[in-house]
């Protein structure tokens, strides 16, 4: 199968059955996340227990593509320590805004799917948000947009059309 119908294929089954859909009861944490220029809003809640991501799960309103990365994201950091996980956000932004080559060592295993977004620049914040919100979410910031400027990952984001 090419890239592109591999890519096509999964994002269609994540937004047929997005995995993790709904709310963790009795958070530890929680963010939402507003991605204005595409109308994408989610929000994830998790439970870190013993700085391991225990349970976590999205919701909202958003884009095939903003769905698609949240829902392999929560199956990607479930039981991951949150350090791990930092440092896959990284490597996904990374990755998504062209800073990382896919043939040098990483953690992303099936996201480099997403690879392609570097090409496609009104998109990247769309596969952008979920991260985005993660990391706001791990990080005690309960709202974050890819919009303004309140967090670290906004300063790399913000240089996108
Ligand atoms: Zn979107």
């Amino acid at each position: 199968m090419s890239t592109v119908s591999l890519y096509q294929e999964v994002i269609l089954d994540h937004n047929r059955k997005p995995r993790n859909y709904g709310t963790v009861e009795n958070a530890s944490h929680q963010a939402e996340g507003h991605n204005p220029l595409c109308g994408d809003h989610l929000s994830i809640t998790l439970n870190l227990s013993n700085q391991c991501i225990d349970s976590i799960a999205f919701q909202g309103e958003s884009c095939a593509i903003c769905k698609a990365s949240a829902s392999m994201m929560t199956v990607s950091v479930i039981g991951k320590m949150y350090g791990d996980v930092e440092t896959l956000v990284k490597e996904f932004r990374d990755m998504v805004m062209g800073n990382l080559n896919i043939n040098d060592s990483h953690h992303l295993g099936r996201l480099t799917i997403f690879s392609g977004i570097r090409d496609l620049p009104t998109r990247v914040k769309c596969a952008i948000l979920p991260w985005h919100t993660l990391h706001a979410a791990l990080n005690s910031i309960t709202n974050i947009s890819t919009e303004t400027k309140n967090d670290s990952i906004h300063t790399m984001i913000s240089k996108i059309g």
